[in-house]
């Protein structure tokens, strides 16, 4: 079943025929795995055109850069580059220069005020119009700006044709099967950035993540903002996210399925049996905790309670008692308390999380939260931040400690750049595992007991 199209006049689709080189491009990425799998559609959309990759930026003829607007950093460094893209662009006035990303969704009149040079501005909505942007820069350099979202809640607007098939294989590959967010969270642009919640046809991702296996990826990771919420509003009726995970481990060649991030609330049995039963569904799950405090939940409007989350992660531990557990967690939201810092502290002590991204709140322009005249001075949050951070790495490293001595099987991803003869890859619990070995097993599955165990993973030895 194919995507429906948002039919703007000048959407290209692409060209399965080679064209006449024309050039080349660079793509500087900022942001999530899904801000990096853009860049490699925008890598096939620009190739489709005739151009090819640069190695570097000072080299190319379309520069693109693909932004991020999740934390204020990434927007500051955008902004930083294109003042050097500007007076790059006065002496070589044939470059062609864009903006793509959640940024340029979220800040499009901004950027086109700070940066009069561009020649377009393209938010997420439909990155299918990108060729035909860039032909229109070649032919006369008029400033273009295209950010229209998707009306329609479950309209897929994003076509995936032809990937990678004329690529390097990947071991390992991202793969969005939903787009956009429902949640509303209150710190967060993503609803705004990229639209309302949207899931490919199944029919299209399966066709997808065949087509690599048969190239020789062997490890998926399925992304959507809340993954596990897939499948609702698709033409072909609803699907279960488990239903689909059920039908990618079919694909002959593929051996490992990984997804991120599930939404809590939307956690329920059917994935909890896939985890346990599907034997290509890894035993690993990057669940989103965002503040150990239910006061703070509320605030942040997430709709769960400590207690409900505390409750998928026994039901995910009593199913598969090895199961490695990730998180992400915000301090320093807009009016927490130090007794509310300390029941995340307590909350995250309580789980025991295998790792964690933990971040200081980032005021978010144009969201609720970032309205907040409570926000948390710098210096607390960075404290807080220092607390939460000490008490992970430490809870880390013990979890680490208990693979010491036990087996895992390890995907070997590739040689050490730092110990050449040192192979390192990811267990299937997701742990990080370096061990001595011939290079000639890069792409294969080995089995590694753990002889040592550090912060970032484990030491093994093959066995
Ligand atoms: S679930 Fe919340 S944090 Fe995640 S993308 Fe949606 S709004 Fe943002």
């Amino acid at each position: 079943m194919s995507a429906i199209p948002l039919s703007p006049s000048n959407r290209i689709t692409l060209s399965a025929r080679p064209q006449p080189r024309r050039g080349t491009y660079f793509v500087q990425t900022w942001g999530c795995q899904m801000n990096e799998e853009d860049s490699e559609q925008i890598g096939l959309y620009l190739e489709s055109i005739g151009f090819e990759k640069a190695n570097n930026m000072l080299e190319a003829q379309v520069i693109l850069l693909n932004t991020c607007s999740v934390r204020k950093k990434p927007e500051d460094k955008a902004f930083s580059l294109l003042g050097e893209l500007q007076i790059l662009k006065k002496t070589r006035k044939d470059i062609i220069v864009g903006v793509c990303g959640c940024m340029a969704q979220a800040r499009s009149e901004e950027i086109k005020r700070r940066a009069p040079f561009l020649d377009f501005v393209l938010g997420t909505g439909d990155l299918g119009l990108l060729p035909g942007l860039v032909e229109e820069a070649a032919q006369n350099r008029k400033f273009r700006m295209r950010v229209e979202l998707p009306e329609r809640k479950g309209t897929v607007v994003e076509e995936v044709p032809q990937r990678r098939i004329d690529r390097v294989p990947k071991l390992k590959a991202f793969v969005p099967i939903q787009y956009g967010c429902d949640k509303f969270c209150t710190y967060c642009i993503v609803p705004t950035t990229r639209g309302r919640e949207r899931s490919r046809p199944s029919a299209d991702i399966y066709e997808e993540v065949a087509l690599m296996a048969s190239a020789g990826t062997k490890e998926v990771t399925l992304l959507g903002q809340t993954v596990n919420s897939y499948g609702k509003n698709l033409l072909e009726g609803r699907v279960p996210f488990s239903q689909l995970l059920w039908k990618l481990a079919e694909i002959e060649g593929l051996e490992r399925i990984r997804y991120t991030s599930p939404y809590p609330r939307d956690f329920k049995a059917d994935l909890i049996e896939a985890v346990r039963d599907c034997p290509k569904v890894m035993e690993h799950c990057h669940l989103p905790l965002q503040s150990g405090d239910d006061e703070m939940l509320v605030e942040m409007k997430r709709v769960y309670t400590i207690e409900s989350f505390e409750k998928i992660i026994s039901e995910l531990r009593e199913a598969v008692p090895h199961m490695g557990l990730t998180t992400d967690v915000i301090v320093g939201f807009p009016g927490e308390t130090d007794r509310q810092f300390e029941n995340t502290l307590a909350t995250m002590e309580r789980i025991r999380f295998d790792g964690a991204y933990m971040f200081a709140y980032s005021i978010r322009p144009g969201t609720p939260a970032g309205d907040r005249k409570d926000q948390i001075p710098e210096d607390v949050k960075k404290d807080r931040l220092a607390r939460l951070i000490d008490q992970q790495n430490r809870i880390a490293a013990e979890k680490n400690e208990e693979w010491i001595g036990r087996e895992m099987e390890i995907l070997v991803e590739g040689v050490s750049a730092r110990n050449p003869g040192t192979l390192q890859g990811y267990s299937r619990e997701f742990r990080m595992v370096c061990f001595k070995g011939d290079p000639s097993r890069v792409g294969r599955t080995a089995k590694v007991v753990g002889v040592s165990a550090h912060q970032w993973g484990l030491v093994g030895e093959l066995i």
